[in-house]
């Protein structure tokens, strides 16, 4: 879990710190002529303790969105503030260290390295973040319903047990804030509530979830709903 011991900071202003912010994100890829806006002054606010879901149709900006903030991806204009500090516009290396300290990200794909089983994947994160702890990596891979896969590749997963294993890795650092992109494809619906579960106690302990999903049983419980639409947050 998330300790309290960081998941409420205060700026020296009395304000209290957010865990990520967006201000005015702007994204456009080029391919010959064409341009696509793929994000549109986009702005957000997490707090700590919230879980909030992300919907919107395909090709919206979900993913594109999830990846700025988590600083895979620079935005063309705005920037992202993970823990009261900034994480746009900074070199890669120290995006990778914010991130490595605070961040856990599901993305649609390329969550596992692909020569280390899933426990493996796990560990290295871990170890990312300077952690190492076998009871984390247990309970999660439980929660996940992925015991039975642990020495498993990922080639040797199904795309729904990579996306969970995706997730348990996101979540072995202990992350202050989760980004997760459909974690929960192809699950059955003991599994798909053993995650929503866990991802609640985690926001109880004072984590953030920022999660792209068409759930039901995820959106009935976010405290709040963001809706995408053309790059834009049309609802919040
Ligand atoms: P979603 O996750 O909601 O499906 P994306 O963020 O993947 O939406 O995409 C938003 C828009 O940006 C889409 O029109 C998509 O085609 C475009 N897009 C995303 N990534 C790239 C890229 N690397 N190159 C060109 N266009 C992209």
């Amino acid at each position: 879990m998330p300790t309290n011991g960081n998941s409420c900071q205060i700026h020296s202003n009395g304000a209290e710190v957010s865990p990520l912010e967006a201000v005015e994100l702007y994204r456009f890829f080029h391919s010959g002529d064409d341009e696509t806006a793929a994000l549109r002054g986009v702005s957000l606010r997490l707090r700590a303790g919230e879980f909030v879901t992300l919907m919107g149709p395909s090709g919206s900006g979900k993913s594109t969105l999830l990846a700025c903030l988590a600083g895979l991806d620079e935005p063309d204009g705005g920037h992202v503030e993970v823990m009261g500090l900034r994480m746009s516009r900074r070199s890669e290396a120290a995006r990778a260290a914010l991130r490595a300290r605070h961040i856990g990200i599901l993305m649609q794909s390329g969550n596992l390295f692909e020569h280390l089983t899933v426990e493996a994947n796990m560990r290295l994160q871990m170890s990312l973040s300077g952690q190492s702890d076998q009871r984390t990596i247990d309970h999660l891979l439980e929660v996940m319903g992925l015991t039975r896969q642990r020495r498993a590749y990922p080639s040797q997963l199904s795309g729904g047990e990579a996306a969970r294993a995706g997730l348990a890795v996101a979540l072995s650092s202990n992350p202050q804030v989760l980004l997760a992109d459909e974690p929960t494809a192809e699950v059955d619906a003991v599994t798909e509530a053993s995650i929503l579960n866990h991802l609640m106690e985690r926001c109880r302990a004072g984590g953030a979830v920022l999660i792209a999903t068409h759930s039901m049983a995820f959106t009935s419980h976010a405290d709040r709903l963001l809706h995408i639409r053309d790059g834009r947050i049309t609802h919040a």
